[in-house]
C-alpha cells in the first residue's frame, strides 16, 4: 500500500498567502454519519486542529444545524445540510477551519478517490506545492506527524500534543 503525507501547515500557508488555485480534495469514505462526501483535509482538521470546545460555538452558530459532535466529541458536518455560509469559520476562536474549506456545489472535478491509484497520482500532482506527497515515513510524534488511517499520514501542530507538553 502506498502512503501519503498531507501537510496541513502547508495548506494553511497556501490559504493565508492568497493561493489563487482551487484546491483539490481527496475523498476517503462516504460513511452514513457524514451524510455525504468527506474530504481528507476536513477529517484531518477536525481530528488534529480542532480543540473540541465544550460549548462548540461553531455548532451553535450554524443556521442549518449542519454541524454536530460524534461520540468522541469530534465535529462532523453534514455536507447535505451545509450551505457554505462560513459562519462557523468566522466564529471559531482558534482559526481551526480554513476559509476555503466549504464551498457550495463544488466542482466535482476537484474531488479524487484516494483508493484509486490513478486518481491518487492526479490528486498529488494537482495539489498545492508541498501539501501532499508520497512518503516512506512512519509516524513521528516529534515531527508532528500522525497516522490518520493506514496509508494516510497528517502533519500538523496538534493542539492536544502541545497541551501535553506544557
Ligand atoms: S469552535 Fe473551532 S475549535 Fe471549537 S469545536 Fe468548533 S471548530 Fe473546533
Ligand atoms: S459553513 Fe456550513 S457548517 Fe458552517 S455554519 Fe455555514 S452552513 Fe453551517
Amino acid at each position: 500500500m502506498r502512503t501519503i503525507l498531507i501537510d496541513l501547515t502547508k495548506y494553511r500557508e497556501c490559504e493565508q498567502g492568497g493561493c489563487d488555485m482551487k484546491v483539490p480534495e481527496g475523498l476517503i469514505s462516504q460513511p452514513p454519519e457524514t451524510n455525504g462526501l468527506k474530504s481528507l483535509r476536513e477529517l484531518a482538521v477536525f481530528t488534529y486542529a480542532c480543540r473540541r470546545c465544550e460549548d462548540a460555538p461553531c455548532v451553535e452558530v450554524c443556521p442549518e444545524e449542519a454541524l454536530d459532535k460524534d461520540s468522541n466529541g469530534m465535529i462532523i458536518r453534514s455536507t447535505h445540510l451545509c450551505v457554505a455560509c462560513k459562519s462557523c469559520v468566522t466564529i471559531c476562536p482558534f482559526g481551526t477551519m480554513m476559509s476555503d474549506f466549504y464551498e457550495y456545489k463544488r466542482d466535482e472535478s476537484l474531488y479524487y478517490n484516494l483508493h484509486d491509484d490513478q486518481q491518487l497520482d492526479e490528486f498529488i500532482k494537482r495539489s498545492p506545492e508541498g501539501t501532499v506527497q508520497l512518503t516512506d515515513e512512519n509516524t513521528k510524534d516529534q515531527d508532528n506527524i500522525f497516522e490518520l488511517m493506514p496509508g494516510i499520514l497528517v502533519k500538523d501542530h496538534s493542539w492536544e500534543k502541545l497541551k501535553n507538553l506544557t
